[in-house]
């Protein structure tokens, strides 16, 4: 069935798509799993982990599972709230962190930055974070753990606005910390929230035009409203204006301070933020040009591509972002690179909470297409005659590297095979050593290998050895700059796949050393 331009308008409009970014253990979990219990997704919060035994958000998947006859994964999550239709993209921060995470920020259009407020910024925040800012699209900010002690509201402002360089702009204020949280002063909606309202129906407290309280405040007599009040008039003397256009740019975040665990400043946090997050975007091609999410034509590109999700079956999933017009199951679309036709019937959606819309999927949308190998990250695939090619995906400047070989001598073949196709699919970098061309692989995360050797295994029935060699920092090097005697055990020369060369530092003790030897070598970085 397709849909009227007006229809499309329509359910477009509808659309935000997020991804939480956010430091091992700050709580984007407990964030997500609120967010979909507002949703009506599950029922019970601590279950999106499968935490606990009585496992209703696990069952409840496997049953829509069953009925719709699509397969559920926790890598986007779909719901709607308040007339909006939602798309939560996983970027797993933990153990998983892999260059996946970095292009799924490709395929947002905002972002939610969850910080401790005990640890303030951490260093995988500041990584997604870049990459954020980069791209300029929007960055909500929600700090949590107020339940517990937590470092000075002013004290997170400047680290947020000196380590990342963006402006914030507090939405509301603390009162107190730990055990002695009472609520925020919610600047925006003009109230005070309270964590524990004598009558739980009314958690606010309306705030009149000189910013106080206008009935009884019973919380007046604390010394934690008092200091609110202190931190209010500076927030308000530092002049930051709520400034929609520097949100939307990127260069201001919206704060907002709470408890996840507590479901304390979740829901309004989504309220807010829903009031301000973008529908989709227009999408950048590589001349330049940009693809209208509006455009009839249906338009998208893979962000990534995940192997295995069902051990069962060897399958491999495409996940693709729709950046214009319609998806419509069965539909044949031209893969890009190749200029093939494609039929896309073997697809999956995200689950959402309502039946009717499931067929439709739209400018915003993240479908799964079931990959048989046609797929590589950043392929751009589309319908009609214009040919449609999305901005490439950048490439990650790997931190990680091991040197790796096939454990059977005679097993050559189906390893060279193994190696080809998965670094072709953007699984990891492939390097080889300049003078012995050893193959060595580089990744931002050690999840990466893991995933290498297992599918190496696996689907190409090649065991390998990987030798670690840590971390080091890539720089390359001019090809006539370069004179082979300059490499040393602590900076390895290496050729990237397209035979250029680089080193690989032990350390920046190592690169300052190099720098100081051969002041006239130029080395670049890439991102
Ligand atoms: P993730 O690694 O970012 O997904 O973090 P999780 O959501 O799994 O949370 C990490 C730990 O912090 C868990 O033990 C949570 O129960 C706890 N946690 C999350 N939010 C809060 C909060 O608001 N207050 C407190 N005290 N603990 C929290």
């Amino acid at each position: 069935m397709m849909i009227t331009s007006k229809e499309l308008a329509q359910a477009v409009s509808k659309r935000r798509t997020f991804a939480i970014i956010s430091h091992p253990d700050a709580g984007k979990t407990t964030i997500t799993e609120q967010l979909l219990l507002f949703g009506g997704v599950v029922r019970e919060a601590g279950t999106v982990k499968g935490r606990g035994s009585s496992n209703f958000a696990k069952s409840d998947w496997m049953e829509i599972e069953q009925k719709r006859g699509i397969s559920v994964t926790s890598s986007v999550m779909q719901f709607d709230y308040d007339g909006k239709r939602i798309n939560i993209l996983d970027t797993p921060g933990h153990e998983d962190f892999s260059e996946d995470t970095y292009r799924t920020l490709m395929a947002v259009d905002s972002a939610v930055m969850v910080i401790d407020g005990a640890k303030g910024i951490e260093p995988q925040t500041r990584k997604l974070f870049q990459i954020c800012k980069m791209r300029g699209i929007p960055i909500f900010t929600f700090i949590n753990k107020f339940d517990r002690d937590a470092r000075e509201p002013l004290d997170l402002m400047n680290e947020i606005e000196e380590t990342l360089g963006i402006e914030t702009y507090p939405m509301d204020w603390p009162i107190g910390m730990g055990r002695q949280f009472l609520g925020v002063y919610d600047r925006f909606n003009k109230r005070v929230a309270l964590t524990h309202p004598a009558d739980p129906d009314q958690p606010y407290l309306p705030l009149g035009d000189d910013g106080m309280v206008a009935g009884d405040n019973p919380i007046a007599g604390e010394g934690e409203w008092q200091d609110t009040l202190d931190g209010i008039e500076l927030i308000e003397m530092a002049g930051t204006e709520f400034d929609e256009a520097k949100i939307a740019a990127g260069d201001q975040t919206p704060v907002f301070f709470g408890s996840a665990l507590t479901n304390f400043g979740v829901k309004t946090f989504l309220e807010t933020y829903l009031k301000f997050a973008p529908a989709p975007s227009p999408h950048k091609q590589d001349d330049g040009t940009a693809v209208e999410p509006l455009a009839p034509e249906f338009s998208g590109f893979v962000f990534k591509i995940q192997a295995n999700m069902n051990p069962k079956h060897r399958d491999r999933i495409a996940f693709v972002r729709i950046c214009s017009g319609e998806f419509i199951r069965g539909m044949d679309v031209t893969l890009e690179r190749t200029g093939k036709p494609l039929r896309l019937s073997n697809v999956t959606e995200f689950m959402a909470n309502t039946r009717e819309n499931v067929e439709t999927a739209v400018a915003g949308d993240i479908i799964g297409l079931y990959d048989t190998g046609n797929f590589q990250i950043g392929d751009s695939i589309y319908t009609g005659k214009q040919a449609v090619k999305f901005e490439k995906l950048p490439q990650f400047t790997p931190e990680l590297f091991v040197r790796v070989s096939a454990k059977n001598v005679m097993k050559q073949k189906s390893f060279h095979k193994g190696i080809t196709q998965l670094v072709q699919e953007g699984a990891v970098q492939l390097y080889q050593s300049y003078t012995t061309n050893d193959y060595i692989l580089g990744a931002v995360g050690q999840l990466q290998f893991e995933v290498f050797k297992f599918r190496m295994q696996n689907e190409y029935n090649s065991e390998v050895i990987m030798e670690p060699l840590g971390s080091k920092t890539a720089r390359w090097i001019d090809l006539e700059q370069l004179d082979p005697k300059m490499a040393s055990s602590r900076n390895m020369l290496v050729k990237d796949r397209n035979g250029d060369p680089l080193f690989l530092f032990e350390n920046q003790f190592a690169e300052n050393w190099f720098k100081q030897k051969y002041p006239d070598v130029k080395l670049t970085a890439k991102l």
